[in-house]
């Protein structure tokens, strides 16, 4: 079969090389200029780093097996991280149990019961007992009112903003269960990330299915995904005229129609944005379409600051601070060395927010310039000749917001029209969307495509 995929990140390359597996030829689609969509990277003192923070947990097995696979499985360290809060305007330690008892912003008796609730999600393995309640509400009930609003309220709003009353427990335990899974012991959790970056390994698979035979077609947007009689039969790109359309018009792989490049396909598998595929192919039935339309994302903006001195001694440091305009400051070099930054030290300032917020559409300048003051609560010793340079990602369909009763809503990887199938992360369930499982559904979506499930 000749299989169309559309969208070159984590699923859009891992469903790629799959499908190469299994003998099909494979045409990928990527609308940027560059492979690793999400994980895509940009060059800090030298070193690529993701423009996004990323790290993977010890129970990622999938990804640590496909980097592995590619041959980069010396590059991959395990380190011990220091995750902390920044809560009553000072930063607090908070991995090991003694931590919690020495987190002031709350009551004694609420720290006890934090503990407890924390310790019950960690052991309690199924994610189904959960389902059809909200996280505010488990929260609250079993953690407490005051752990709620000291901790858990500023994280859900931080990253969901008004749509955090809406999430789903179920969720939000498998989460915990994950993160604590990532701990040898009670004293230390530990973080892999791959020397070099993640982005080494989205590069070898573009490298490997190219190699393997794949046409892929960057800075190439799909607007149009053909259906005939309830069947995708290929995908249409603007604008016929370039060096690359004119080698697929050459190679009998695609027609030239009007000012668009059509590529017949016998399947066509969608790694894009539920509402990006709802935009491509208006044929999908209503029930479906209703899902797509259900599936929601925040957007996020990551700003990387390269920094002269350490801001905190903290990797992970969760703001509860709701007038900071961050929810959580990831100090990367207190992860790795500062030495592969040219001896600077990187931060990332990741701020989740709504597509429509004026900060969200605001100049670069202006959300640099509401960040600064902020940063010397954090260190009071900062001072803004320590930023030596500094950029800013934005993300529209960042984080998926996942509700109760979520696994009713997930659209079907094969949609109603024979031969589409779409994944993306809205359809990682119960756990939270990351490169792991990004993986796992775009080799599964491959499978389903090629008739192999
Ligand atoms: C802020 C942030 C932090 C994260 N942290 C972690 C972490 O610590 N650990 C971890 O494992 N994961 C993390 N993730 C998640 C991880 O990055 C994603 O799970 C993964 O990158 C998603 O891959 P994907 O292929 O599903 O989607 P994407 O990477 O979004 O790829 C989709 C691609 O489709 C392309 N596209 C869209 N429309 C079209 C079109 N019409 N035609 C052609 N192409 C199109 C896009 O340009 C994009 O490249 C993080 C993500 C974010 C945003």
């Amino acid at each position: 079969m000749r299989i169309a995929v559309l969208g070159g990140g984590a699923a859009g390359l891992t469903a790629a090389q799959e499908l190469l597996r299994l003998g099909h030829q494979v045409l990928l689609f990527e609308r940027s200029g560059h492979l690793g969509g999400q994980l895509r990277t940009v060059d800090i003192e030298g070193t690529p780093l993701e423009c996004f923070y990323h790290h993977i947990f010890t129970n990622d097995t999938i990804i640590e097996g496909l980097i592995d696979e590619l041959g980069l499985g010396e590059k991959l360290r395990w380190v011990p991280s220091r995750v902390g809060f920044f809560c009553n305007g000072r930063v607090w330690d908070f991995v090991t149990p003694a931590d919690l008892l020495r987190f002031q912003p709350l009551p004694l008796v609420d720290r006890v019961r934090l503990g407890l609730a924390s310790v019950y999600l960690q052991r309690q393995a199924d994610w189904r007992a959960f389902e059809g309640y909200t996280a505010e509400e488990w929260l609250k009930r079993w953690a407490g009112e005051q752990a709620y609003r000291v901790i858990w309220e500023p994280l859900l709003y931080g990253k969901f903003g008004d749509a955090a009353p809406s999430v789903g427990m179920a969720w939000f335990h498998w989460k915990m269960r994950l993160r604590f899974g990532s701990r040898r012991g009670l004293a230390k959790e530990y973080l892999g990330y791959l020397e070099g970056s993640f982005g080494q390994v989205w590069q070898r698979l573009a490298a490997r299915i190219a190699t393997l035979g794949a046409h892929v077609y960057t800075s190439t947007q799909v607007n149009r995904i053909r259906v005939q009689d309830g069947r995708a039969t290929g995908v249409e790109v603007p604008p016929a005229d370039t060096a690359a359309m004119g080698e697929a018009f050459a190679a009998g792989l695609a027609e030239r129609v009007g000012e668009s490049a059509f590529f017949p396909a016998d399947a066509v598998i969608g790694t894009i944005p539920s509402p990006v595929l709802l935009r491509l192919a208006p044929e999908l039935p209503e029930g479906y379409t209703q899902l797509l339309a259900g599936n929601r994302y925040q957007a996020v903006m990551c700003m990387i600051l390269v920094l002269k001195h350490p801001l905190t001694d903290i990797y992970w440091l969760n703001i509860t601070d709701r007038a900071m305009p961050f929810v959580a400051v990831i100090e990367h070099t207190n992860l790795m060395r500062t030495e592969d930054y040219g001896g600077k030290h990187v931060v990332y300032l990741s701020n989740y927010i709504n597509r429509e917020a004026p900060l969200y559409q605001a100049s670069d300048a202006e959300v640099f310039a509401s960040y600064l003051p902020h940063l010397s609560r954090i260190n009071p010793a900062f001072r803004q000749d320590w930023i030596e340079d500094w950029r800013l990602f934005r993300e529209d369909a960042a984080q998926p917001i996942i509700t109760t009763n979520y696994p009713g809503k997930i659209p079907p990887l094969a949609t109603p029209i024979s031969g589409l199938y779409m994944a993306n992360n809205t359809q990682v369930y119960p756990e939270d969307r990351g490169q792991n499982y990004s993986v796992r559904i775009g080799r599964e979506v491959a499978r389903l495509a090629a008739g192999q499930t």
